[in-house]
């Protein structure tokens, strides 16, 4: 049995239409349109990627991963091989998310910025192949602005930039799902693309837009179960999901759940967290957060709530999707 999990950083769910490779395997497996990320920055985003629990969880000892993820499970209950393949810094740096990997690897070239698709897929060639049982997690890193493309490159427009970087993604997918008996692809948060000015994913600016929280998923399963439907949903039921595949207990702090056993009233409100942090010299403090930014979905109805620590608001917007 192989598993295979694709997290792509920053891939907005509209990115698709410039990605026929990807298009055609949503099509031809079961594929979801209003799917959110549970925040719009990575490192939150992934905790609950991997936990099946919010973002802020556990307290403001931010990244909190106290909560067993769903690779310790697959590890050491389902004794499968786990590997993980990726090239983001605060991956390396946050030593939480290598949690139940036998093999976790930062592929990126030190001091030389982060590494393609294709180097990273590339890393995993022959491991997989010589386990029974293994799950392979791929975190690409192909479309975040760091990446390194050389001079000319830095004088294109930033969409222009995103649109190209697109291309050598979609090379990778046959491949990618080609390798699993399971295969989930999905992204870490979306982008902004000019959207009310903006650029990237960091947004300071009040509210949490779609552009940011809408994500791909895309799922091939052997197994029959899964059924596509129009509803909208978060990433916490991934981590279930691949338990419930895999036929490896779901441990009881999971707020998600399978989406083999799902349908669009499973999740009737849908929560994204991101903690917005004290600046230092134009950094991010990531050990200090001065803000919380919620936004709640019931329906086609979203409230952004933007808070103080001590719960007082600052903001609050009402949306209609
Ligand atoms: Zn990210």
């Amino acid at each position: 049995m192989k598993i295979i999990l694709v997290t792509v950083d920053c891939l907005r769910v509209d990115a698709l239409e410039h990605m026929p490779k990807l298009s055609r395997l949503a099509k031809e497996h079961n594929s979801y349109s209003k799917v959110y990320a549970n925040s719009s920055y990575t490192v939150s985003s992934l905790k609950s990627l991997l936990t099946s629990t919010y973002p802020l969880d556990g307290g403001l000892d931010f990244p909190n991963f106290n909560s067993a993820s769903f690779v310790e499970s697959l590890n050491h209950v389902g004794d499968f091989f786990t590997l993980g393949f990726h090239s983001n810094p605060w991956m390396s740096f946050y030593k939480a998310y290598r949690k139940g990997f036998d093999h976790f690897e930062d592929v990126g070239i030190t001091g030389k910025g982060i590494a393609p698709a294709r180097r990273t897929l590339d890393k995993s060639k022959g491991l997989i192949d010589s386990k029974e049982k293994v799950f392979s997690w791929f975190h690409f890193m192909d479309l975040h602005d760091s990446a390194e493309h050389g001079n000319d490159w830095k004088k294109l427009p930033f969409e222009e930039r995103y649109k190209l970087s697109l291309q050598g993604l979609d090379d990778v997918m046959q491949e990618v799902f080609d390798i699993g008996d399971l295969v989930i692809l999905t992204a870490d948060h979306g982008e902004e693309l000019g959207e009310r000015g903006r650029y990237g994913h960091f947004s300071r600016t009040p509210g949490i837009p779609e552009t940011l929280l809408r994500v791909p998923l895309v799922i091939k399963s052997d197994k029959p179960g899964l059924t596509s439907f129009d509803g909208r949903f978060s990433l916490i039921n991934i981590a279930p999901t691949i338990l419930d595949y895999a036929g490896v207990d779901i441990p009881a702090t999971f707020k998600g759940k399978s989406l083999f056993d799902f349908d669009e009233n499973s999740e009737k409100l849908v929560v994204s967290e991101i903690p917005r942090f004290v600046k230092h010299f134009g950094m991010e403090d990531t050990k200090n957060i001065r803000q919380i930014c919620r936004s709640f979905i019931v329906g086609d109805n979203k409230i952004v709530v933007e808070t103080s620590l001590d719960n007082m608001i600052i903001n609050m917007e009402v949306e209609s999707l």
